[in-house]
């Protein structure tokens, strides 16, 4: 199953460039078979986004929010797989978000930690999310490479996300799972335990 995993739409993030009908035109027109939308530091109301899958049969729209921490930080956490708006107000106490989403089974991902210097500074302080970006739109080349040697180091899986803000940032970066994605949940298990591959647009 193609699956993108970091997308924001201009309904709530102000850095996109696209609507979310916009967005999901293209993933469905690339193939892709479901979506994390992960707006910054806020969620989609659970109607509003059965709303949007109710125009889009061909593809699964999952819940997840992309977290600075603390608020107004470089340092970015995607939680996937939840509409827990709890979340949302826990920005000040990273281990105690990466406690909660383990406990409830949502799948954590450092965002580009090395974009900027403060981005992984959870690593430094012996926080370790579930996974960490590897290849996105906003971490390509070297930084991807010293995230990927990151993961290695700690012993977490690494994963490709578009990281969308736009439409021509659709379709350069995502993953293959295994296993059809039945709940939001399931995503947690697949990157934990390997089932799945990164992939990206040959350039
Ligand atoms: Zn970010
Ligand atoms: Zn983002």
């Amino acid at each position: 199953m193609k699956v993108e995993l970091h997308l924001h739409t201009s309904r709530y993030s102000v850095c996109s460039t696209a609507t979310p009908t916009e967005l999901m035109e293209a993933l469905v027109a690339a193939g892709y078979q479901a979506v994390f939308i992960t707006e910054h530091d806020t969620l989609w109301d659970p109607w509003e986004l059965e709303q949007l899958q109710g125009q889009f049969p061909a593809i699964r729209i999952f819940p997840g929010m992309e977290l600075s921490l603390p608020r107004g930080s470089f340092q970015h956490l995607v939680v996937l797989g939840t509409h827990d708006r709890r979340y949302l107000e826990m920005s000040d106490d990273p281990a105690a978000i990466l406690a909660k989403a383990r406990q409830d089974g949502c799948l954590t991902i450092l965002a580009h930690p090395h974009r900027w210097e403060e981005a992984s500074k959870m690593l430094g302080e012996g926080l370790r999310p579930d996974a960490i970006e590897y290849r996105t739109s906003n971490q390509d080349g070297p930084t991807a490479e010293l995230a990927l040697r990151t993961a290695a180091q700690l012993g977490l899986p690494c994963v490709n996300t578009g990281d969308v803000h736009g439409l021509d940032l659709v379709g350069r970066f995502w993953i293959e799972t295994a296993r059809p994605l039945q709940d939001a949940k399931d995503i947690r298990t697949m990157i934990v335990e390997g089932t799945y591959c990164n992939c990206a647009r040959q350039e």
